[in-house]
Protein backbone atom coordinates (compact mmCIF):
# COMPACT_ATOMS: atom_id res chain seq x y z
CA UNK A 1 0.00 0.00 0.00
CA UNK A 2 0.91 3.93 -0.53
CA UNK A 3 1.43 5.89 2.70
CA UNK A 4 -1.76 7.83 2.46
CA UNK A 5 -1.84 8.94 5.79
CA UNK A 6 1.80 9.03 6.78
CA UNK A 7 2.61 11.91 9.63
CA UNK A 8 -1.45 11.47 10.56
CA UNK A 9 -2.20 11.13 14.23
CA UNK A 10 -5.77 9.67 14.81
CA UNK A 11 -7.74 8.37 17.92
CA UNK A 12 -9.94 5.84 17.36
CA UNK A 13 -12.88 5.21 19.62
CA UNK A 14 -15.06 1.88 19.53
CA UNK A 15 -12.85 -1.01 19.07
CA UNK A 16 -14.49 -4.01 21.02
CA UNK A 17 -13.08 -6.77 19.31
CA UNK A 18 -11.32 -7.80 16.32
CA UNK A 19 -14.86 -7.65 14.21
CA UNK A 20 -15.75 -3.70 15.21
CA UNK A 21 -15.89 -1.75 12.48
CA UNK A 22 -13.19 0.69 14.28
CA UNK A 23 -11.11 -2.44 13.98
CA UNK A 24 -11.84 -2.08 9.98
CA UNK A 25 -11.18 1.48 9.71
CA UNK A 26 -7.88 1.44 12.05
CA UNK A 27 -6.44 -1.49 10.22
CA UNK A 28 -6.97 0.71 7.26
CA UNK A 29 -5.44 3.76 7.70
CA UNK A 30 -2.46 1.85 9.83
CA UNK A 31 -1.89 0.11 6.23
CA UNK A 32 -1.17 3.60 5.21
CA UNK A 33 1.06 4.99 8.10
CA UNK A 34 -0.97 6.74 10.52
CA UNK A 35 0.17 6.62 14.20
CA UNK A 36 -3.07 5.46 16.06
CA UNK A 37 -4.40 5.90 19.66
CA UNK A 38 -7.28 3.94 21.13
CA UNK A 39 -9.94 3.74 23.41
CA UNK A 40 -12.13 0.88 25.32
CA UNK A 41 -15.18 1.42 27.28
CA UNK A 42 -14.84 -0.80 30.40
CA UNK A 43 -12.19 -3.03 32.12
CA UNK A 44 -13.65 -6.00 30.30
CA UNK A 45 -12.83 -4.45 27.07
CA UNK A 46 -8.83 -3.70 27.42
CA UNK A 47 -8.05 -7.36 27.36
CA UNK A 48 -9.25 -7.44 23.63
CA UNK A 49 -8.01 -4.04 22.83
CA UNK A 50 -4.72 -3.84 24.20
CA UNK A 51 -3.10 -6.65 22.10
CA UNK A 52 -5.00 -5.63 18.97
CA UNK A 53 -3.44 -1.70 19.29
CA UNK A 54 -0.19 -3.73 19.72
CA UNK A 55 -0.61 -5.85 17.04
CA UNK A 56 -0.46 -2.76 14.85
CA UNK A 57 2.24 -0.81 16.62
CA UNK A 58 0.70 0.99 19.13
CA UNK A 59 0.79 0.91 23.15
CA UNK A 60 -1.47 4.21 23.10
CA UNK A 61 -4.60 2.28 24.82
CA UNK A 62 -6.97 4.99 27.34
CA UNK A 63 -10.23 4.03 28.82
CA UNK A 64 -13.12 5.78 28.03
CA UNK A 65 -16.88 5.74 28.57
CA UNK A 66 -18.98 8.61 26.99
CA UNK A 67 -21.46 8.96 29.25
CA UNK A 68 -19.09 10.36 31.23
CA UNK A 69 -17.48 13.58 30.58
CA UNK A 70 -14.45 13.60 32.97
CA UNK A 71 -13.32 10.53 31.17
CA UNK A 72 -13.71 11.85 27.75
CA UNK A 73 -11.76 15.15 29.20
CA UNK A 74 -9.10 12.58 30.50
CA UNK A 75 -8.58 10.87 26.79
CA UNK A 76 -8.11 14.46 25.55
CA UNK A 77 -5.85 15.37 27.68
CA UNK A 78 -4.06 12.66 26.99
CA UNK A 79 -3.95 12.75 23.67
CA UNK A 80 -2.29 16.60 24.13
CA UNK A 81 -0.47 15.44 26.67
CA UNK A 82 1.35 12.81 24.09
CA UNK A 83 1.13 14.23 20.73
CA UNK A 84 0.30 17.69 20.58
CA UNK A 85 -2.12 17.70 18.09
CA UNK A 86 -4.68 15.31 16.34
CA UNK A 87 -5.52 15.00 12.37
CA UNK A 88 -8.40 13.01 12.87
CA UNK A 89 -10.98 10.87 15.01
CA UNK A 90 -13.02 7.76 14.51
CA UNK A 91 -16.01 7.63 16.63
CA UNK A 92 -17.59 4.39 16.18
CA UNK A 93 -19.75 4.05 19.82
CA UNK A 94 -23.46 3.27 19.94
CA UNK A 95 -25.73 1.78 22.36
CA UNK A 96 -29.19 1.43 23.24
CA UNK A 97 -31.16 -0.86 26.26
CA UNK A 98 -31.82 -4.48 24.43
CA UNK A 99 -35.53 -4.91 25.33
CA UNK A 100 -36.21 -1.89 23.01
CA UNK A 101 -34.13 -3.20 19.63
CA UNK A 102 -36.88 -5.54 18.92
CA UNK A 103 -41.18 -5.31 19.07
CA UNK A 104 -42.61 -1.24 18.74
CA UNK A 105 -40.44 1.83 18.59
CA UNK A 106 -43.92 2.95 19.81
CA UNK A 107 -42.71 1.64 23.35
CA UNK A 108 -39.56 4.00 23.41
CA UNK A 109 -38.89 4.77 27.35
CA UNK A 110 -37.82 7.98 28.54
CA UNK A 111 -34.69 6.96 30.21
CA UNK A 112 -33.57 4.80 27.24
CA UNK A 113 -34.27 7.15 24.76
CA UNK A 114 -31.82 9.59 26.46
CA UNK A 115 -29.29 7.03 27.37
CA UNK A 116 -29.58 6.26 23.56
CA UNK A 117 -28.92 9.70 21.99
CA UNK A 118 -26.57 9.96 24.52
CA UNK A 119 -24.44 7.38 23.70
CA UNK A 120 -24.99 7.15 20.15
CA UNK A 121 -25.52 11.18 18.92
CA UNK A 122 -24.13 13.84 21.43
CA UNK A 123 -21.17 11.85 22.39
CA UNK A 124 -19.84 12.90 18.39
CA UNK A 125 -20.42 16.45 19.42
CA UNK A 126 -19.01 15.75 22.84
CA UNK A 127 -16.03 14.15 21.56
CA UNK A 128 -15.70 16.77 18.75
CA UNK A 129 -15.28 19.80 21.26
CA UNK A 130 -12.10 18.47 22.55
CA UNK A 131 -10.73 16.92 19.53
CA UNK A 132 -11.51 20.67 17.78
CA UNK A 133 -8.93 22.76 20.13
CA UNK A 134 -6.32 19.90 18.88
CA UNK A 135 -6.64 20.24 15.03
CA UNK A 136 -4.15 22.65 14.26
CA UNK A 137 -3.61 22.28 10.93
CA UNK A 138 -7.23 21.08 9.90
CA UNK A 139 -8.57 17.48 10.74
CA UNK A 140 -11.27 15.14 9.94
CA UNK A 141 -14.08 13.71 12.03
CA UNK A 142 -15.51 10.73 11.05
CA UNK A 143 -18.56 8.77 12.89
CA UNK A 144 -20.64 5.42 11.78
CA UNK A 145 -24.44 5.72 11.38
CA UNK A 146 -27.06 2.83 9.23
CA UNK A 147 -29.79 3.24 7.05
CA UNK A 148 -32.34 2.86 9.76
CA UNK A 149 -31.92 6.68 10.08
CA UNK A 150 -33.25 7.46 6.43
CA UNK A 151 -36.01 4.66 6.43
CA UNK A 152 -37.99 2.37 8.31
CA UNK A 153 -36.05 -0.67 9.94
CA UNK A 154 -37.59 -3.61 11.77
CA UNK A 155 -36.25 -3.58 15.48
CA UNK A 156 -33.98 -0.85 14.74
CA UNK A 157 -36.44 1.61 16.73
CA UNK A 158 -35.12 4.34 18.75
CA UNK A 159 -31.47 3.65 17.21
CA UNK A 160 -32.98 4.75 14.21
CA UNK A 161 -34.09 8.16 15.62
CA UNK A 162 -30.36 8.53 17.05
CA UNK A 163 -28.91 7.52 13.83
CA UNK A 164 -31.08 10.93 12.38
CA UNK A 165 -30.02 13.01 14.77
CA UNK A 166 -26.45 12.02 14.29
CA UNK A 167 -26.59 12.51 10.60
CA UNK A 168 -28.22 16.43 11.11
CA UNK A 169 -24.88 16.80 13.46
CA UNK A 170 -22.38 15.49 10.81
CA UNK A 171 -23.91 18.45 8.99
CA UNK A 172 -23.97 21.19 11.43
CA UNK A 173 -20.54 20.04 12.43
CA UNK A 174 -19.41 20.39 9.12
CA UNK A 175 -21.18 24.10 8.28
CA UNK A 176 -19.26 24.95 12.35
CA UNK A 177 -16.19 23.37 11.71
CA UNK A 178 -15.51 24.10 7.51
CA UNK A 179 -13.56 27.28 8.24
CA UNK A 180 -10.86 25.75 10.44
CA UNK A 181 -10.11 23.06 7.88
CA UNK A 182 -11.89 20.49 9.47
CA UNK A 183 -14.11 18.23 7.71
CA UNK A 184 -17.24 16.23 8.93
CA UNK A 185 -18.58 13.22 7.73
CA UNK A 186 -20.34 9.83 8.21
CA UNK A 187 -20.56 6.14 6.53
CA UNK A 188 -23.33 4.55 6.46
CA UNK A 189 -22.50 1.09 6.76
CA UNK A 190 -24.47 -2.03 5.37
CA UNK A 191 -25.67 -4.62 8.04
CA UNK A 192 -22.24 -6.33 9.57
CA UNK A 193 -22.20 -9.19 12.33
CA UNK A 194 -20.47 -7.48 15.13
CA UNK A 195 -21.27 -7.07 19.24
CA UNK A 196 -23.76 -4.11 18.59
CA UNK A 197 -25.01 -6.16 15.93
CA UNK A 198 -26.25 -9.07 17.88
CA UNK A 199 -28.56 -6.55 20.36
CA UNK A 200 -30.98 -6.21 17.39
CA UNK A 201 -33.80 -8.55 16.85
CA UNK A 202 -33.66 -10.44 13.58
CA UNK A 203 -30.16 -9.14 13.34
CA UNK A 204 -29.43 -12.45 10.86
CA UNK A 205 -32.81 -12.11 8.86
CA UNK A 206 -31.61 -8.28 7.91
CA UNK A 207 -28.22 -9.80 6.95
CA UNK A 208 -29.95 -12.07 4.59
CA UNK A 209 -32.71 -9.32 3.23
CA UNK A 210 -29.58 -6.90 2.28
CA UNK A 211 -27.08 -9.53 0.77
CA UNK A 212 -30.36 -10.75 -1.81
CA UNK A 213 -31.67 -7.02 -2.32
CA UNK A 214 -28.60 -5.01 -2.75
CA UNK A 215 -27.51 -4.51 -6.37
CA UNK A 216 -23.92 -6.44 -5.48
CA UNK A 217 -25.91 -8.96 -4.03
CA UNK A 218 -23.82 -9.16 -0.76
CA UNK A 219 -22.83 -7.78 2.19
CA UNK A 220 -20.09 -5.17 3.03
CA UNK A 221 -17.22 -5.98 4.90
CA UNK A 222 -15.26 -4.36 7.45
CA UNK A 223 -12.26 -3.86 5.74
CA UNK A 224 -14.50 -1.94 2.99
CA UNK A 225 -15.99 0.29 5.66
CA UNK A 226 -12.00 0.95 6.11
CA UNK A 227 -11.00 1.78 2.76
CA UNK A 228 -14.18 4.33 2.63
CA UNK A 229 -12.82 5.53 5.72
CA UNK A 230 -9.08 5.75 4.78
CA UNK A 231 -10.59 8.29 2.14
CA UNK A 232 -12.54 10.36 4.21
CA UNK A 233 -9.40 10.53 6.73
CA UNK A 234 -6.83 10.92 4.62
CA UNK A 235 -6.27 14.01 1.81
CA UNK A 236 -8.06 11.95 -0.67
CA UNK A 237 -11.43 12.89 0.86
CA UNK A 238 -10.17 16.80 0.98
CA UNK A 239 -13.15 18.03 -1.06
CA UNK A 240 -15.74 16.14 1.23
CA UNK A 241 -17.36 17.13 4.11
CA UNK A 242 -21.52 17.12 6.02
CA UNK A 243 -21.36 13.72 3.90
CA UNK A 244 -22.89 10.45 4.68
CA UNK A 245 -21.30 7.78 2.52
CA UNK A 246 -23.46 4.91 1.64
CA UNK A 247 -20.65 1.59 2.08
CA UNK A 248 -23.83 -0.96 1.78
CA UNK A 249 -23.19 -2.68 -1.83
CA UNK A 250 -25.62 -0.43 -3.01
CA UNK A 251 -28.85 -1.28 -0.79
CA UNK A 252 -30.09 2.15 -0.32
CA UNK A 253 -30.79 2.64 -4.06
CA UNK A 254 -33.47 -0.01 -4.40
CA UNK A 255 -36.81 1.09 -4.57
CA UNK A 256 -37.91 -2.71 -4.92
CA UNK A 257 -36.41 -5.99 -6.55
CA UNK A 258 -37.00 -7.25 -9.87
CA UNK A 259 -37.97 -10.83 -9.00
CA UNK A 260 -38.52 -12.55 -12.21
CA UNK A 261 -41.29 -14.78 -10.15
CA UNK A 262 -43.34 -11.87 -9.52
CA UNK A 263 -44.20 -11.28 -12.83
CA UNK A 264 -44.20 -14.41 -14.46
P1 LIG B 1 -19.05 -2.94 18.15
O1 LIG B 1 -19.84 -3.58 19.22
O2 LIG B 1 -17.81 -3.60 17.71
O3 LIG B 1 -18.71 -1.42 18.52
C1 LIG B 1 -19.57 -0.62 19.30
C2 LIG B 1 -18.68 0.12 20.27
O4 LIG B 1 -19.43 1.08 21.04
C3 LIG B 1 -18.03 -0.81 21.29
O5 LIG B 1 -16.63 -0.70 21.19
C4 LIG B 1 -18.54 -0.30 22.63
O6 LIG B 1 -17.58 -0.41 23.64
C5 LIG B 1 -18.80 1.16 22.27
N1 LIG B 1 -19.64 1.82 23.27
C6 LIG B 1 -20.94 1.56 23.60
N2 LIG B 1 -21.32 2.35 24.63
C7 LIG B 1 -20.26 3.14 24.94
C8 LIG B 1 -20.01 4.14 25.93
N3 LIG B 1 -20.95 4.50 26.81
N4 LIG B 1 -18.79 4.73 25.96
C9 LIG B 1 -17.82 4.37 25.09
N5 LIG B 1 -17.99 3.43 24.15
C10 LIG B 1 -19.18 2.81 24.08
O7 LIG B 1 -20.07 -2.80 16.92
P2 LIG B 1 -19.97 -2.02 15.52
O8 LIG B 1 -21.04 -2.61 14.70
O9 LIG B 1 -18.59 -2.03 15.01
O10 LIG B 1 -20.42 -0.54 15.90
C11 LIG B 1 -19.67 0.62 15.59
C12 LIG B 1 -20.57 1.70 15.00
O11 LIG B 1 -21.01 1.28 13.72
C13 LIG B 1 -21.83 1.98 15.83
O12 LIG B 1 -22.08 3.37 15.80
C14 LIG B 1 -22.89 1.26 15.04
O13 LIG B 1 -24.18 1.80 15.24
C15 LIG B 1 -22.40 1.51 13.64
N6 LIG B 1 -22.98 0.67 12.58
C16 LIG B 1 -22.97 -0.69 12.69
C17 LIG B 1 -23.53 -1.47 11.69
C18 LIG B 1 -23.55 -2.98 11.79
O14 LIG B 1 -24.34 -3.62 11.10
N7 LIG B 1 -22.69 -3.59 12.60
C19 LIG B 1 -24.08 -0.86 10.55
C20 LIG B 1 -24.07 0.53 10.45
C21 LIG B 1 -23.52 1.29 11.48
Amino acid sequence: PGQLMAGKKGLIMGVANDRSIAWGIAQAVHAHGAELGFTFQGDALEKRVRPLAKSIGSEFVVPCDVTDPASIDEVFANVAQRWGQLDFLVHAIAFSNKDELKGKYLDTTPDNFALTMNVSCYSFTAVAQRAVPLMKSGGSLLTLTYYGAERVMPHYNVMGVAKAALEASVRYLAADLGDQGIRVNAISAGPIKTLAASGIGDFRYILKWNELNAPLKRNVTTDEVGNAGLFLLSDLGTGVTGEVMHVDAGYHVVGMIKTGSARQ
